[in-house]
């Protein structure tokens, strides 16, 4: 778990770096055109963040947590608009659940519980639900998905691998969407036809993370 969060912290970092441009025109469509510069600046900053910090928690799992409510600080703190506070809430939830399991819990129903949380913590703040065109697009489906393939006896790597296809099918499955949540929600039936970028980042962010876990 240290090195698997810090490992996806960092492909992160590096990934929202490369699709800067591509998060940032989808922004450009329906949004105001800053969702791929909010995130790298955002995830660099994490990546400064891990570079400098020495992580406080017991235990593999809890160095992984204290890294996620570090990252999800960061996060807050250098990023404005809505992804930043929904991201740095997901993260700090998704830390604070991974410290309170069992010592030996492993690290599938770690990734799960964490998942769960975040997306907890994005609801709790956007009052968001499914179907609004949103980050929700993707996370939700992936939790599912994730759950699932854990119940058919999936280890890490399938369960995460599993969250990251439910995610990218999800974020598709938002061109058609009429947003009704954030900035694009502003433009009415303009929304439909763009899949939204939020979503198009979670997807990316599971997509990393299976990675990371199948190199693991
Ligand atoms: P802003 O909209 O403030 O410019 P960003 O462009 O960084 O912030 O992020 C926009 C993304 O935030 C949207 O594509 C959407 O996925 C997500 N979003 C906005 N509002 C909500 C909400 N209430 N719940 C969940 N996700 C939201
Ligand atoms: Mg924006």
């Amino acid at each position: 778990m240290i090195d698997v969060i810090d490992a996806w912290l960092r492909l992160a970092a590096s990934r929202l770096h490369d699709q800067a441009a591509t998060l940032t025109a989808l922004d450009q469509a329906i949004g105001d055109g800053d969702h791929g510069t909010n995130m790298d600046r955002g995830f660099a900053a994490i990546v400064a963040s891990l570079d400098g910090a020495r992580p406080d928690g017991d235990g593999e799992l809890g160095v992984g947590a204290s890294r996620l409510r570090t990252a999800g600080r960061t996060l807050i703190s250098t990023v404005g608009g809505a992804a930043g506070p929904l991201y740095g809430t997901a993260l700090m939830r998704a830390g604070g659940a991974i410290a309170a399991l069992p010592g030996d819990s492993s690290g599938r129903d770690a990734l799960l519980a964490g998942l769960d949380a975040a997306i907890g913590g994005v609801q709790s703040l956007g009052k968001g639900v499914a179907g609004e065109k949103t980050m929700l697009d993707a996370l939700l489906p992936a939790v599912v998905a994730g759950r699932a393939a854990s119940e058919t006896g999936g280890d890490a790597g399938a369960v995460t691998r599993s969250m990251a296809d439910a995610s990218e099918a999800g974020a598709a499955a938002t061109i058609p969407m009429l947003a009704t949540k954030g900035r694009a929600s502003y433009l009415g039936e303009r929304s439909i036809g763009h899949q939204d970028p939020g979503a198009t980042s979670s997807a990316l962010l599971l997509r990393a993370l299976a990675d990371v876990v199948a190199e693991d």
